[in-house]
């Protein structure tokens, strides 16, 4: 354990090192505040992990920016909240505190977790769950529906058959494939409304929430901030950043997004004001066997990971749980069907990095959307 803590320390380091190469990105208008990193590792031994507040006069905005940062949810998390004056320690215990109570409802590898019981009693009971955990199982079943189960929160044997971003990743043999993808159906998650159970159908199924649990937990932790009295804030749990309200000089926030091939440098920014952006790519976790990358959005129709010519998938709205949600369905959607999806949704914009760097978005990114990197040009869908 004692090796694990140091790891982890030695990782935050690291990334508080990393964080200030964002000082030195090309263009000055474009520097963001916030840096869309997805680091992660391994969650099975996580322990949580937090930095002292990190005080910085913002000359600005004339307001000061007190940052900490943790490891939690298997991933670095740092929030900055801006006030007058150093924000108070106990401010953040609140916020770290609610990190791991979700954590620890939601975490499928946490073996108290109700999602873990959920799927120890597959094929033999119902569990009782309580609101949170029902209310996210809803959502994420929203998002199985719109993608005929192109997303889909039973995902789990098949996550833990690749073992993507673990120690024991490796691509599967045929036969265990296909067993394992016959468990996979969100149409057999039974939810009772009136005693708030979940049942999976087969035994064998499980439940996995990692593709909107960090989106759901950043919009808990945007409420106590708001609550806490604050008005200018960064949230960022591994690269899904929601911003609460706007600079304190009434700026938008610029946060960038992360160049999927490079994860110090960005493909360009866009300028937020509360709303959350979150993306979903083939960089956030992944192995390679020879020159083939395998990442961790799993097709659960083929067993493999999503083979779609794309690189990113990012998500503009206001709700985290929605952009969470909607980041890793319409990268299972594809280019084509997922752009055509978001268009039909309200207050719901994407971008799109194709693997041969070319970046579409949708109309309402046309002007909060900065390309700064030389790598990549904008196409416009064409239709
Ligand atoms: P995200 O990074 O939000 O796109 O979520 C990816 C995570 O969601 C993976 O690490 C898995 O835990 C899970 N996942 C992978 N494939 C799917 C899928 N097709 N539907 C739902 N969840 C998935
Ligand atoms: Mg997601």
């Amino acid at each position: 354990m004692k090796n694990i803590k140091i790891g982890l320390l030695a990782g935050l380091i690291l990334i508080l090192l990393l964080s200030g190469c964002q000082k030195q990105l090309p263009d000055p208008e474009a520097e963001p505040e916030n840096l869309q990193t997805n680091e992660s590792s391994d969650v099975s031994e996580q322990k949580f992990v937090r930095t002292e507040s990190k005080v910085v006069k913002d000359k600005k905005t004339k307001s000061t920016i007190t940052t900490q940062e943790s490891f939690q949810l298997g991933t670095f998390i740092t929030i900055n909240l801006y006030a007058d004056g150093e924000a108070p320690n106990e401010d953040f215990d609140r916020i770290f505190n609610e990190i791991e109570r979700l954590e620890d409802l939601i975490s499928k590898s946490i073996e108290t977790s109700e999602v873990a019981q959920i799927n120890k009693n597959a094929g033999i009971a119902p569990v009782p769950v309580g609101e949170e955990v029902y209310e996210l199982i809803k959502l994420g079943l929203e998002f199985s529906n719109v993608s005929s189960g192109g997303f889909d929160i039973s995902v789990g044997p098949l996550v833990d058959l690749w073992g993507i971003g673990t120690e024991s990743a490796h691509v599967p043999e045929q036969s265990e494939i296909y067993e394992t993808i016959a468990l996979i159906n969100y149409q057999d998650i039974e939810l009772d409304d009136a005693n708030r159970t979940v049942f999976l159908k087969k035994k064998g199924m499980e439940l996995d929430l990692g593709a909107i649990a960090k989106g759901y937990i950043a919009d808990k932790v945007k409420a106590i901030i708001t609550d806490e009295g604050y008005t200018s804030a960064i949230i960022n749990l591994g690269g899904n950043v929601l911003t609460v309200g706007h600079k304190p000089n009434s700026e938008a926030w610029n946060i960038g997004v992360r160049d999927p091939q490079d994860e110090h440098k960005i493909v360009g920014s866009m300028k937020l004001k509360g709303n959350s952006i979150v993306s979903s790519g083939i960089y956030e976790r992944y192995f390679f066997v020879g020159d083939t990358r395998y990442h961790h959005i799993l097709n659960p129709k083929t067993g493999y990971p999503e083979e779609n010519h794309l690189q990113s998938v990012s998500i503009i709205s206001e709700k985290s749980a929605t952009g969470d949600g909607l980041s890793t369905t319409v990268f299972v959607m594809g280019l084509e069907e997922g752009y055509k999806y978001v268009e039909s949704l309200d207050q719901v914009e994407a971008l799109f990095i194709t693997d041969e760097n070319i970046v579409y978005m949708t109309p309402g990114l046309q002007d909060v959307f900065t390309l700064t990197n030389a790598s990549y040009e904008v196409k416009s869908m064409g239709y």
